[in-house]
């Protein structure tokens, strides 16, 4: 697999976590890539139903498991970009936006104003669910907040 930013290098496969989730993680750019089957294991919820939010436009970026388009959504309360595969379901994240969703979740949690943003029963709280999973996976293994 090619990473859908930097194009050129294959993505590096790794392990994270004690839930033997295998990311694919960039040495250029350290975005990662999950798999649905990674999004599953590691937020416990089933990907395969999950659909991008309505507000979620066409990615300029491709999958790089399926080669379809990449569609984009903000995380909720950030400017935060996530892409999500509608084919395969799985979800790439930046590095840089791991952190920034991180810093802005724990400063509107100490404010009190973080928002109830979904239905954690529906599609968009599980996906949503699925995110804050792999971000607290990805926190842990490969950028520990300072
Ligand atoms: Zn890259
Ligand atoms: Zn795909």
């Amino acid at each position: 697999m090619r990473c859908p930013v930097c194009k050129i290098p294959p993505l590096r496969e790794v392990e994270a976590g004690d839930k033997k989730a295998k990311l694919d993680i960039c040495r250029t750019c350290e975005g990662v890539w999950f798999d649905a089957k990674e999004l599953e294991i590691v937020s416990g919820v089933a990907i395969k139903q999950l659909q991008a939010p309505l507000s979620a436009k066409r990615s300029k970026r491709s999958c790089p498991r399926c080669q379809n388009p990449l569609r984009t959504f903000h995380y909720p309360q950030t400017l935060v970009e996530i892409d999500f595969c509608a084919s395969c379901h799985g979800l790439w994240l930046d590095r840089g936006e791991l952190k920034e969703i991180h810093t802005i979740r724990q400063n509107l949690k100490k404010r009190g104003e973080m928002q109830e943003v979904a239905d954690p029963g529906g599609l968009k709280g599980a996906l949503l669910n699925a995110v804050d999973s792999a971000i607290g996976v990805l926190n842990r293994f490969v950028a520990p907040p300072e």
